[in-house]
């Protein structure tokens, strides 16, 4: 009942799409009489939490924040869903993001941008209040990132205490670092994406956005673990595990990647970056310059894979099985083509269309192969690191604080804001895990995240690291 009056009292952050209100109540209830027969369901008894609005969830409205999928209420579960649902979690309801979870802001979905709950605290007020006379209510307020920016303001807005996310190219951990929580995107193939709506199966996994390490570490032991209904997940159990609290970092190895130091990054990250070197340093481990050499190709070559996958997995809304058709009905292709023109915004369109291009018979080898290639490189860059001895590497996860809304939608900043995952991509080219951890507050008040990138599979290990830091 508190989550949803929260809900309610900060329904200007937009972080919610639908609020299942009844179902959570019953949901809680029913929790509540396990407790008290002393026989919870499992780990996550009667704990709310929020689900982004690309997961299906059976009964209740599934939109992707999309006219495409407007209306539509899926007959099952994600797996991950399920899975949540069957350790007694409530479920509070379905988060915002951007239309098909493309875009790094959630500022283009069509219910509306998402409000960084940090644009109402005492600090953010007070520096802008000194800069200009104008309420962050009405012009200052900055974005909560993307594209799961509903989860992260949810869980920084104390609303849930845990939500689900999905990242493709940062979606998790650039709406964390931008809301001052914890995001993990664990190992590619650790959690199934069956019932995650797609953007780029090679590239796509569930997130998981909490308060704090420890949380994240329990929601993925819940989740993780092979999937009948998703082949790409590994077949080998899960143990999930408690992190323990390491006291000594004198045998680890830190990796910080010279190619990280992109132009953009703001000089206050930067020195938040180096401060976090030097802590790992002055307790004892082992801090080392290390070099991906293909980072810089990250970005080039996703756009070219992802509008590549986007182009065929968009294929299915055709107005037939689900979600909008169109009421114009001269021709089959008519409808077709209306229903898709009313259903997508221009951003899922344009991605549609170079996506077929890089697909055209003649253009395949010179882009789609292309691009693959170079994903191989990118993800070699890493083996080699990691297998040089280098245990974990430290980076930031965003360029710049969180930048009002006004500024993101602006012309000229929407073409470099394709830039915005440049800190985080590689990670998903690889299928490596990596977690944002809150760090500080940027002069304006705006909380800055740092990354940790892992081995395979080593979520363990790459948690254990990051509770330390927390
Ligand atoms: N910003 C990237 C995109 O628009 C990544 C999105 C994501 O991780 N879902 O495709």
């Amino acid at each position: 009942q508190r989550c949803l009056a929260l809900i309610r009292s900060t329904q200007v952050l937009n972080a919610y799409i639908t609020v299942a209100e009844e179902t959570a109540l019953k949901q809680a209830e029913e929790a509540e009489e396990r407790y008290r027969r002393g026989q919870p369901l499992g780990e996550l008894d009667g704990i709310p939490i929020a689900v982004k609005d690309n997961f299906n969830t059976a009964g209740i409205e599934t939109t992707c924040a999309s006219n495409m999928l407007k209306g539509y209420v899926p007959p099952y579960n994600a797996t991950v869903v399920q899975k949540l649902l069957d350790q007694g979690a409530v479920l509070l309801g379905k988060t915002n993001l951007d239309e098909f979870a493309m875009g790094s802001g959630s500022t283009d979905g069509v219910f509306g941008p998402v409000r960084n709950p940090w644009s109402y605290s005492r600090q953010y007020k007070e520096k802008v209040a000194s800069r200009s006379d104008s309420e962050p209510e009405n012009s200052n307020w900055v974005i909560a990132g993307g594209s799961s920016g509903g989860s992260a303001a949810a869980v920084s807005a104390f609303t849930c205490f845990a939500a689900l996310g999905s990242d493709t190219g940062g979606s998790t951990r650039n709406p964390a670092a931008h809301c001052g929580v914890v995001g993990l995107k664990p190992t590619y193939g650790l959690i199934s994406r069956h019932g995650l709506i797609p953007l780029v199966n090679s590239m796509d996994v569930p997130g998981i956005l909490t308060r704090c390490v420890d949380d994240a570490a329990v929601v993925l032991g819940t989740l993780a673990g092979h999937d009948p209904k998703d082949s790409t997940t590994v077949q080998d159990t899960f143990q999930p595990f408690a992190l323990p609290s390491l006291t000594d970092v004198s045998k680890l190895c830190v990796g910080i990647p010279k190619e990280y130091h992109v132009p953009g990054l703001s000089s206050e990250i930067l020195a938040v970056w180096s401060k976090a070197a030097d802590l790992f340093k002055n307790a004892g481990a082992k801090v080392v310059e290390v070099s991906l050499p293909h980072t810089c190709y990250s970005i080039v070559c996703y756009h070219v894979l992802c509008a590549a996958e986007v182009a065929s997995n968009m294929a299915r809304f055709d107005g037939l099985e689900y979600g909008h058709r169109s009421d114009v009905n001269k021709s089959t292709e008519s409808m077709y083509a209306a229903t898709r023109r009313e259903g997508f915004n221009d951003v899922v369109r344009g991605r549609i269309l170079s996506g077929n291009y890089f697909l055209l018979k003649q253009n395949y080898e010179d882009y789609f192969v292309k691009a693959q290639k170079v994903r191989r490189l990118i993800a070699n860059d890493f083996v080699k690191v990691f297998g040089s001895g280098i245990d974990i590497l430290l980076t930031p996860t965003t360029l710049s604080d969180a930048v009002p809304y006004v500024e993101f939608i602006k012309e000229d900043n929407r073409t470099r804001s394709t830039q915005d995952d440049i800190l985080t991509q590689a990670a998903n080219m690889a299928g490596l895990p990596a977690v944002n951890v809150p760090t500080a507050l940027s002069g304006r008040g705006l909380p800055i995240g740092l990354q940790f990138i892992g081995r395979s599979f080593q979520e363990k290990q790459l948690l254990t690291v990051a509770k330390w830091f927390e």
